[in-house]
C-alpha cells in the first residue's frame, strides 16, 4: 500500500464539531493539521435550526434519574461552558446571533411538578433556575402573550439564543481556510499504529490521531460504536409572524417536556420544531429525512396554544434532517475504546451547535496536552467498550 501523505491529525468531518476542533487544534498549534470532508451543505450543522442554549435539552430531573444529580450537574456545567464559549467566538469573529433567556413551557400539572423539583435539584446544586409568574407586568411580554394551555413557565436563565448556523460554519471555515482539505473517508483502518485513512479518491493517509466528527458516519468508520448510536429524524418550520413581543427576540424555549422547542429568531420570525411523538412518525432509526405534513399541522395547532399573537402564522420554509443519539442518551466525546489515536465526537442530544463547539475545544486539548480538564470523564466512550467484546 502507497502512503500518500501523513498528518500529525486529521479532523474528519466539517459540520461544527470537525471545524471546531480544527479551529481549536489550530490555535494550539497544533501543525500538520488537515480536514477531511465534503462541501459544508452536506452537514447536519447547516441544516439545523439554530437554536443555541446552555444547560441541556431534556430537565434535570431526567438526567439525575438517569444518571446521578451529580453527573447531572456536570453535564449542565459543560452545556453552560460550551454556550460561553460559543457565544464569545460569535461575538469576537462578528458572527450573527442573539443572546436572550432560556424558558421550559409547562403544559401539564405533571411536567409543573417536575419543574419544581428540577428547579430544587439545580438551586441546590448551584445552578440557575426558578418558576417564573405567567404573567408579566410588560403588557407586549412574551409572558403576557401565553395562552391557557401553559400552565407555568421554567427559566434556566440567561442562555438561551440563535445563531445563523450557515454563518457559524463559514466563519469557522474561514477560520480554518489555510488547513489542507482531504477527500471523504471511507475506512479507518486501526492495526494499533498510526491509523491509515483511505479515501473516496483512492488514496491513503497515515495520521497519529484522527478525530471522527462525522456524525451519522460514525457509525461505519467506527463499527464497535455503531450498536450505541441511535438515528432519528426531526423537523423544523421557518414561521413568520405579524406581531412579536419585543421581549422575546433571541428567546429560545420547549414545551410539553420538550417534545416542542424553538428560538425567535428576528422581529418577525419563529423557528419551531419537534412534535415527533406523533406516532408512527416519532423518527427513531430513521434512515431518511422527510418533513411530516401530520407533524407540521400539530406544530402549528401547538403554538397557537402557545402564544396569543401566533394568529395568522405562516410557513416560509419546512427542514427536515437526521440526527443521532447514543444510547444511554448522554454526548459521545473523547478517545474511542481500543484506540486512544481515534478521538470522536458526536451524539449531543439536541444542543450540538453548542457541545459540538465546545467538543472541538476539549478534543483539541486532549490532543495539545493529553488530557481536557473541561471536558467530564464519564462522556468519553470509554463507557460503552462492553460492546467491543460482545
Ligand atoms: C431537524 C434538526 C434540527 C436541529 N436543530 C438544532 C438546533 O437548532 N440547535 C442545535 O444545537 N442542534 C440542532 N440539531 C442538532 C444538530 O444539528 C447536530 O447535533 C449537529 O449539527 C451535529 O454536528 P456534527 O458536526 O456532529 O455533524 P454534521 O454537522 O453532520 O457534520 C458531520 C460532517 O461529517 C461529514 N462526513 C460524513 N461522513 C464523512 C466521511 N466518511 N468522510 C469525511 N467527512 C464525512 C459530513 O459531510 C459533515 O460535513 C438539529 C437536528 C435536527 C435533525
Amino acid at each position: 500500500m502507497r502512503i500518500e501523505r501523513s498528518f500529525d491529525v486529521v479532523v474528519i468531518g466539517t459540520g461544527i464539531s470537525g471545524l471546531a476542533t480544527a479551529y481549536h487544534l489550530q490555535r494550539l498549534g497544533i501543525q500538520r493539521l488537515a480536514i477531511a470532508g465534503p462541501n459544508l451543505e452536506a452537514s447536519a450543522t447547516s441544516r439545523s435550526a439554530g437554536l443555541i442554549s446552555g444547560g441541556q435539552v431534556d430537565n434535570f430531573t431526567r438526567i439525575a434519574q438517569a444518571h446521578t444529580a451529580e453527573r447531572a450537574t456536570a453535564l449542565w456545567r459543560f452545556g453552560d461552558a460550551a454556550f460561553d464559549a460559543l457565544v464569545a467566538y460569535l461575538q469576537r469573529g462578528g458572527v450573527k446571533h442573539l443572546k436572550n433567556r432560556r424558558l421550559r413551557l409547562l403544559t401539564s400539572p405533571s411536567e409543573q411538578r417536575e419543574a419544581a423539583l428540577a428547579v430544587a435539584q439545580m438551586t441546590a446544586n448551584g445552578l440557575s433556575a426558578q418558576l417564573i409568574a405567567t404573567k408579566s407586568t410588560d403588557p407586549d411580554g412574551l409572558l403576557e402573550s401565553l395562552q391557557s394551555r401553559i400552565l407555568g413557565v421554567q427559566s434556566d436563565g440567561g442562555r438561551g439564543g440563535w445563531v445563523d448556523p450557515k454563518a457559524l460554519l463559514n466563519k469557522l471555515q474561514s477560520d480554518t481556510a489555510t488547513l489542507p482539505r482531504l477527500n471523504v473517508v471511507q475506512a479507518i483502518d486501526d492495526a494499533g499504529g498510526a491509523p491509515l485513512l483511505r479515501l473516496m479518491d483512492g488514496s491513503t493517509i497515515s495520521c497519529e490521531i484522527v478525530v471522527a466528527a462525522a456524525h451519522l458516519q460514525i457509525r461505519s468508520l467506527l463499527p464497535d460504536l455503531a450498536p450505541a448510536l441511535v438515528s432519528f429524524a426531526d423537523q423544523w418550520l421557518h414561521l413568520s409572524l405579524k406581531h412579536l413581543p419585543k421581549d422575546a427576540l433571541g428567546t429560545a424555549f420547549s414545551a410539553n417536556n420538550t417534545h416542542e422547542w424553538g428560538v425567535f429568531s428576528s422581529p418577525n420570525r419563529l423557528r419551531l420544531g419537534g412534535a415527533r411523538y406523533l406516532r408512527p412518525m416519532a423518527g427513531i432509526e430513521a434512515t431518511t429525512p422527510s418533513v411530516e405534513p401530520k407533524v407540521t399541522a400539530q406544530l402549528l395547532a401547538t403554538l397557537g396554544e402557545m402564544f396569543s399573537f401566533a394568529e395568522g402564522a405562516k410557513i416560509l420554509t419546512s427542514h427536515a434532517s437526521l440526527d443521532i443519539n447514543p444510547c444511554d442518551e448522554l454526548p459521545l466525546i473523547g478517545p474511542s475504546f481500543g484506540s486512544s489515536r481515534i478521538l470522536v465526537a458526536t451524539g449531543f442530544m439536541g444542543t450540538g451547535l453548542t457541545t459540538g463547539f465546545w467538543a472541538g475545544k476539549c478534543l483539541a486539548d486532549l490532543v495539545a496536552y493529553g488530557k481536557a480538564p473541561d471536558l467530564p470523564r464519564f462522556l468519553w466512550p470509554e463507557r460503552l467498550r462492553t460492546l467491543s467484546s460482545s
